[in-house]
């Protein structure tokens, strides 16, 4: 097997660049035929994918953060090669949702016999694919101050800072919302559409979230007082806050949301772009290097329904 394995030198502040010679060793004994590509934006990572899959590569392994998995999205789903991931970022969120060891020499160890779960690939306005999240509100507002490094130390803490520093010039907003034939109307703190239970560096926010079943998960939090969403923020890294009665879950296929303030979309933990949007899924899936003998209807970190 040819594969292809691409280094965001950014990610994790050059953790993912400070790995590739430890990568390099763990596979230097392997059968299969390793190429190593660094590249330094998402538009050379894209053009490098859509070159290797001329090229006869059967797999891309990223190694990087959620940002670089999901820049990657658009080439991975036009070729539709396999991806592998190799989490070297800050938040980690696409490893923890599919259930990948943090032990990186272990997912290495996974291409002796390598296995491929096939996830749903959502997107944005028919255009830019998403693989766990997009949010509005409150979690993007906090997003938005985590990409500007405002008090961003990385991983848990690193959020905890921003949501403190978000929560205090955010107001709660009006927004409209179609879930397929549902129509909602009225004031949130945050929505947030999910593919996936986890974002934000460990955050459950859609704890039955599963990757494969062909719908969206839709977490409507409505207007609560401030202290209100700070004192039940913690329960989200257990996902313990659906049972509050101003919090609101709902599936569906086909989800828009517009507002007539200007709200800006947050997808992956990247900037997707301002409201109105229309998510959908159903269209597209990808592969992605799971654990041998991975079965696809089985999650990673989410419970069974
Ligand atoms: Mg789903």
């Amino acid at each position: 097997m040819r594969v292809l394995v691409i280094v965001n030198p950014l990610a994790g502040r050059g953790k993912a660049l400070r790995l590739l010679p430890n990568i390099k060793r763990w596979f230097s004994q392997s059968s299969h035929d390793f190429h190593y590509e660094i590249t330094n934006t998402p538009e050379e990572m894209r053009s490098k994918i859509m070159t290797a899959s001329a090229e006869g590569i059967e797999v891309i392994l990223l190694s990087g953060g959620d940002g670089t998995v999901h820049h990657a999205l658009p080439a991975i789903a036009e070729t539709g090669l396999p991806l592998g991931f190799l989490p070297s970022g800050r938040g980690n969120d696409f490893a923890r949702n599919m259930g990948l060891p943090v032990d990186l020499k272990r997912i290495c160890s996974f291409f002796s016999k390598p296995s491929f779960r096939q996830v749903d690939l959502p997107n944005i306005n028919q255009k830019t694919p998403f693989v766990a999240i997009a949010y509005v509100g409150f979690d993007s507002e906090v997003n938005r101050l985590a990409n500007h490094h405002q008090g961003y130390w990385g991983g848990t803490l690193g959020y905890v800072i921003c949501v403190l520093k978000a929560l205090k010039h955010f107001k709660p907003f009006e927004i409209k919302i179609t879930i397929d034939d549902y129509h909602w109307r009225g004031r949130v703190m945050m929505v947030s559409i999910a593919n996936a239970p986890f974002y934000g560096g460990g955050m459950k926010i859609a704890p039955q979230a599963i990757m494969d079943d062909g719908k969206l998960d839709i977490c409507i939090v409505k207007e609560i007082p401030k202290l209100e969403l700070l004192w039940q923020f913690p329960k989200v890294f257990k996902g313990t806050h659906v049972t509050h009665p101003n919090i609101m879950m709902v599936s569906g296929k086909k989800i828009k949301l517009s507002s007539e303030e200007e709200r800006e979309l947050f997808a992956d933990g990247e900037y997707a772009g301002k409201l109105p949007v229309e998510c959908t899924i159903g269209h597209r899936t990808i592969r992605v290097l799971a654990p041998a003998g991975h079965d696809s209807k089985e999650g990673g970190n989410h419970e069974t329904h």
